[in-house]
């Protein structure tokens, strides 16, 4: 059976932090169980989509996942286990604070049947948790690490954020040893980046928070690669590094172009080749979902988010972005209206009766995805994934910005790769951009090839 993988979204938080502005709602506690209710009646709705599958692995990120019920978690993996075929060995991960990951609780996931936890933890410094919103402690983040170890979870990742106002080099390098001195099988670095419409966005704009400068955040990430490779770490992809054996297989999907049903608000699903949207606000959502009508969102969500909380995440969507796309957690934004289908894809989704509608990218998009999402690999991609992919040589589409990435330092193209350089790595969203930049002004003839 094909592979399948499986992004669960929970939308809900403790608070709502100021750097953050995914789909995330503080205060919303009461929906919590019509939300459960309207979760399983949209797996229920993708029941021959599972059927159809093997699930490989299933993601839980937010929001804050891991401030859900563990009988809630356990009931939504019951529940792909009754329409599907869960593999013997899938990954099952959930992102969770370490401020409420205490030992009976992830004692109970793990029973549930989560396998992998995925810490938020973002900084051993009082400080900046403060400044981050985060209502964690550091002693929290050792606890529970300790925690997950007493329950026999099989990894361990932890998040952190670097780049923040005031910090130094010499700061990182004390951050990332602290985390290391935790022995994580796995590491998720995201710089932190201000986005509009936060909290920390004003905070920039009025002079009240200055953000540090580029080149030190540049030399950040070398630094975390370096002090990382030296413990053992493969870095994999450009946010990710994990001890052997422990890469994320969820998020892998993401970045391979492989299938994954996402369910929950805003979640994004790729099924053959194609992409959905859920409606964003829990409230469109739960009403849609129990009353199998659309959940479509109104328009697709802007690119590039390719974390949920805890770090890892949520599946991308379009051009993705590179060191900089580093919102960490989702935060609440605008609730966006969900009773119009996109103009685009009326055509029925994997949630059956209307539940979730498909849209087809141009062409162009999916090609600048597919390729955009390969470079983020450290490994990068054969050529000839590609031309199996869309049945044409990549020179013949793409030729021009990779050649000039390959100029200017960016990428190495070689017979059987194509992979950014460490210095490449760090300007990934920019060549993101030229890729469909060049698409939009070359279009290609045919469309035929757009799906799989
Ligand atoms: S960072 Fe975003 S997702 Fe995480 S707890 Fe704060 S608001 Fe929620």
């Amino acid at each position: 059976m094909t592979p399948l993988s499986v992004y669960v979204h929970i939308p809900f938080c403790t608070i709502k932090c100021g750097y953050c502005d995914f789909n995330a709602y503080a205060g919303m506690d009461a929906l919590k169980g019509d939300y459960q209710a309207a979760l399983l009646a949209e797996i229920q709705a993708c029941a021959e989509t599972l059927a159809a599958h093997e699930v490989v692995s299933i993601g839980f990120g937010g929001g804050t996942p891991g401030e859900s019920p563990a009988g809630h978690i356990g009931g939504v993996i019951q529940a792909i286990r009754t329409h599907g075929t869960l593999a013997d060995d899938a990954e099952v991960t959930l992102e969770a604070n370490p401020g409420t990951s205490t030992p009976a609780y992830l004692a109970a996931l793990r029973e549930a049947g989560v396998n992998r936890i995925s810490l938020g933890a973002q900084s051993f410094d009082p400080a900046h948790l403060g400044f981050l919103d985060r209502i964690h402690s550091v002693e929290a983040i050792g606890a529970s690490v300790r925690a997950a170890r007493a329950a026999r979870f099989e990894s361990v990742n932890l998040d952190l954020i670097y780049g923040l106002p005031d910090q130094s080099l010499d700061h990182w390098r004390g951050q990332l040893q602290q985390a290391l001195a935790l022995r994580p099988d796995h590491l998720s670095l995201y710089a932190l980046t201000v986005e509009e419409g936060t909290l920390l966005h004003k905070r920039v704009e009025s002079g009240a928070v200055t953000m540090p400068d580029g080149d030190l955040v540049a030399d950040m990430y070398d630094l975390a690669s370096e002090i990382l490779g030296d413990a053992g770490f493969h870095h994999y992809e450009l946010s990710n590094w994990a001890l052997p054996g422990h890469e994320s297989r969820h998020n892998l999907a993401y970045w391979t172009d492989r299938d994954y049903l996402g369910v929950g608000a805003g979640a994004h699903g790729y099924l053959g080749g194609r992409r959905y949207e859920n409606a964003a606000h829990p409230r469109d959502y739960i009403r849609a979902a129990l009353n199998q009508t659309s959940i479509l969102a109104s328009s697709p969500s802007p690119a590039g988010r390719e974390r949920g909380p805890g770090g890892e995440g949520s599946p991308p969507r379009h051009a993705p972005s590179a060191l900089s796309d580093a919102a960490p957690e989702e935060a609440a934004r605008s609730d966006p209206p969900a009773s119009s289908p996109s103009p685009a894809g009326r055509e029925r989704g994997p949630g059956g009766e209307g539940l979730a509608h498909f849209h087809d990218d141009p062409l162009e998009t999916t090609i600048a995805d597919w390729t955009a999402l390969r470079l983020r690999l450290v490994d990068g991609f054969d050529p000839a994934a590609f031309r199996e992919r869309f049945g044409i040589d990549i020179e013949a589409v793409l030729a021009e910005p990779l050649r000039a990435a390959v100029q200017a330092g960016w990428l190495e193209w070689g017979a059987s790769t194509i992979r950014l350089t460490p210095r490449g790595r760090l300007l990934h969203a920019e060549l993101a951009v030229r890729l469909i930049d060049h698409l939009e002004r070359h279009p290609l003839v045919s469309p035929s090839r757009a799906r799989r």
